[in-house]
């Protein structure tokens, strides 16, 4: 009883540090300070740090087939780790904290989606790792932002070999009609990825989302490359 009673009072530990000062969704403030944000302005539609606010010159001269993309963060040092173990090493005890720093991010817009989803796992892969991580940031989003969480809209219906090493044009074609998507006609739907790289997946994701009818599309990762 006193002892139950201590730890509810004692604050949280950090997830990282196990230090306790200002505790929130598991992870410290002096960690949360590791993390860094991707530089203001953004362009409104890739998410990309450009050097004026508004649409950067690549998304104007070639619109992509998503409506927004947004990444909480620069995909190096603490985020990377975390992100490696909540994928590899059942780190499942980061979902939540990952999930607030894409609501944090989302927060410009400003109407709930009516669905959130993720970038779904090829069925072998899923069975090899037993769940899929973005998926699990997707259950902790909708709770912040809103939307019913949708495991069943989007699908990856071939194998794809790892993008890494490809040269570029195998690497378009390997992704090309990769995913289906269903259920989504006159929705906007939010897609959570962990890291995005090149885009090419979400690109990929969000023209099947668009054939099938889905009215708007927003892409939301953790992480994200910048070179
Ligand atoms: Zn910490
Ligand atoms: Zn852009």
């Amino acid at each position: 009883m006193a002892f139950s009673l201590l730890t509810t009072l004692l604050p949280e530990r950090c997830l990282i540090c196990s230090g306790r000062e200002r505790v929130t969704r598991g992870i410290c403030i002096r960690c949360r300070s590791l993390i860094r944000r991707l530089d203001a302005p953004l362009c409104e539609i890739c998410g990309r740090p450009v050097g004026t606010p508004g649409v950067c010159l690549q998304c104007l001269k070639n619109p992509p087939p998503f409506d927004r993309m947004v990444s909480a963060c620069v995909y190096e040092g603490l985020i990377q780790d975390i992100i490696h173990q909540f994928k590899y090493r059942r780190g499942t005890v980061f979902s939540k904290f990952l999930a607030g720093l894409v609501a944090e991010s989302l927060s410009a817009d400003s109407e709930s989606p009516d669905m959130v989803t993720a970038v779904p796992l090829h069925w072998s892969r899923l069975m090899q790792r037993g769940y899929n991580q973005s998926m699990l940031i997707a259950r902790e989003l909708s709770g912040y932002i809103g939307g019913v969480v949708r495991y069943d809209v989007l699908h990856k219906t071939r194998k794809t070999p790892s993008q890494v090493g490809l040269p570029k044009a195998d690497r378009e074609r390997n992704l090309e009609r990769a995913f289906t998507a269903k259920g989504v006609e006159g929705r906007s739907v939010v897609v959570v990825d962990d890291v995005i790289t090149t885009g090419r997946t979400a690109r990929e994701i969000s023209r099947a989302l668009k054939r099938a009818g889905a009215e708007r599309v927003v892409f939301a990762s953790v992480g994200r490359t910048v070179s």
